[in-house]
């Protein structure tokens, strides 16, 4: 309809010629639709701690100065701080998001995961607050090519949110290992509140999260599993996620054979 309208047009100024330039129209639609959720998202998301952070500015400012207490100004100054710091996490986010997508992704350098498995274990404790255990395999000489920063990125997010979706006195198993195909493992597995199973494909999606509530009261952006699907998209590895709805869930990364390396390999 719109072509046919245009060509009308065009001959009526005289134009002769014409370079017809078809498309998926219906996947541009799709891309679109996506762009415009994603803009309303983030905007959203940004609004609430931005209202609640204005209000106790207000708050704060209509206290005449001699009434406030050492006690109130600590109070308040903490609870706009947490709002402060949500708007932080999802900015961070989005922007090492926006890196991830426009960057080019080479095969990086040999990196031993098994410290970053390390590190993101002492955050993971912290977080957990001595409420869960860890059980640990980790074999300390595998090594894959990849980009550590983004590696350590992905490798933390499924950690920390085992902690998050599991219950006090849960327990949290970390292992990284070859299998038997010769791939590079990652998996962590919980006993927490699981995942119901039509939920599970839309959950690397931005912002979606299963309980809105539960996500915000935990710290969680919802952008974590999306930067874990790009960082295992940019090293050819898997993002496999398997649950059970009020038992437990696995998520690993599964890295090729083709990135298995030793510790002097040269892979740029
Ligand atoms: P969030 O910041 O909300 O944790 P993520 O992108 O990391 O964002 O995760 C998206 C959603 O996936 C979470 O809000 C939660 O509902 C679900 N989820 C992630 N990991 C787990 C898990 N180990 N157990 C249960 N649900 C999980």
């Amino acid at each position: 309809g719109q072509e046919r309208s245009l060509l009308v047009q065009l001959t009526r100024y005289g134009v002769k010629q014409f370079l017809i330039v078809t498309r998926d129209v219906t996947q541009l639609e799709k891309l679109e639709t996506t762009r415009k959720d994603f803009v309303a998202n983030v905007s959203h998301e940004l609004r609430t701690p931005l209202t609640v952070l204005a209000g106790f500015l207000e708050t704060v400012h209509d206290m005449p100065a001699p009434s406030i207490s050492d006690e109130q100004r600590e109070h308040y100054y903490l609870l706009m701080m947490e709002q402060a710091r949500r708007m932080q996490a999802i900015v961070d986010d989005l922007l090492t998001l926006s890196t991830l997508e426009s960057s080019p992704s080479g095969m990086g350098e040999p990196v031993r995961v098994g410290d970053l498995i390390e590190t993101a274990l002492q955050q993971a404790r912290s977080l957990s607050k001595d409420q869960h255990v860890f059980v640990v395999n980790v074999n300390e000489d595998l090594y894959v090519a990849g980009i550590e920063s983004e590696l350590a990125s992905g490798i933390s997010n499924l950690l920390t949110n085992a902690v998050r979706y599991t219950p006090k006195d849960g327990t949290i198993t970390v292992s990284w290992y070859l299998t038997e195909a010769g791939t590079a493992c990652y998996s962590v597995q919980d006993t927490g509140i699981g995942i119901a199973s039509q939920d599970i494909p839309r959950l690397t999606e931005r912002f979606y999260r299963v309980d809105r509530g539960r996500s915000r009261a935990t710290g969680g952006t919802g952008l974590g599993l999306a930067i874990t699907k790009h960082v295992a998209m940019r090293h050819n590895a898997e993002l496999n996620i398997r649950s059970r709805f009020g038992a437990g869930s696995i998520f690993s990364l599964e890295f090729p054979a083709s990135r298995v390396v030793t510790p002097d390999d040269s892979v740029a």
